[in-house]
């Protein structure tokens, strides 16, 4: 990451729109950090039904998604649905992204192509035997600034309650090293009656 990046200016690009991308993108977007998302929609839970959510009965998969994404979107996240990344790479103290339809600069990476771990290998980061990319609970892979979540740091355990906590601790990760100093991101009932005022229930 850029030794410059602060919690101001840090830039963050979120490479896949599943749930470990836009959980990721939910948190940092939602603290402030320029955050943009790729995506090219082709995630699993377009063929899924949530049974097994926790805190949600029965959800389609598709449906899921709807949410998470007007979510993200309320956050502030750019959202750049349908465009492709091609190649990332180390630039200056952060990182340059193409994509089909240019290039942009971030200070952190967060990959979350699912189980395709092509941009991984393509980067140079570590991989674990089973072929899964290398990273510890604070979901950072061996090239500092770059993240990787969900699918693709499992070999077999693939649940969206995994891939949106492992998008999660990338972003506080991403957050406590902005800050310098261990971040939570917790709201009180009096954040929801700010937020949504005469919309919430009795
Ligand atoms: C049939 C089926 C049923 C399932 N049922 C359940 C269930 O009941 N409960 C449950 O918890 N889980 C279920 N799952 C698993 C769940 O869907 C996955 O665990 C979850 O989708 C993984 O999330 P992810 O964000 O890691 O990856 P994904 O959801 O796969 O998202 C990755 C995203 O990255 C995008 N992408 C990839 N490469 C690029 C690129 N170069 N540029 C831009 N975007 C890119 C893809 O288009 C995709 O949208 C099911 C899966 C399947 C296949």
């Amino acid at each position: 990451m850029s030794d410059e990046a602060t919690e101001d200016d840090a830039s963050v690009i979120v490479i896949g729109g599943g749930p470990a991308g836009l959980s990721t993108a939910l948190l940092t977007a939602k603290n402030g950090l320029e955050t943009t998302v790729f995506d090219t929609d082709e995630t699993w839970m377009h063929k899924a039904h949530l049974f097994n959510y926790l805190g949600i009965g029965s959800v389609g998969g598709s449906e899921f998604m709807a949410t998470a994404r007007q979510q993200v979107d309320d956050f502030g996240a750019d959202r750049r649905q349908s465009e492709e990344v091609t190649a990332v790479s180390e630039a200056g103290d952060g990182f340059a992204v193409e994509t089909e339809d240019g290039e942009y600069e971030a200070d952190f990476v967060v990959l979350a192509t699912g189980a395709n771990r092509d941009i991984a290998d393509d980067l140079g980061v570590a991989f674990a035997e089973d072929g899964t990319v290398d990273v510890g609970i604070e979901m950072e892979t061996s090239l500092a600034g770059v993240y990787a979540t969900g699918a693709m740091v499992r070999a077999e355990e693939w649940q969206a309650a995994i891939a949106v906590g492992d998008g999660a601790a990338a972003a506080l990760n991403i957050l406590s090293s902005v800050r310098g100093e261990h971040y939570h991101d917790f709201d009180v009932p009096a954040d929801a009656e700010r937020v949504f005022g005469d919309h919430l229930s009795e």
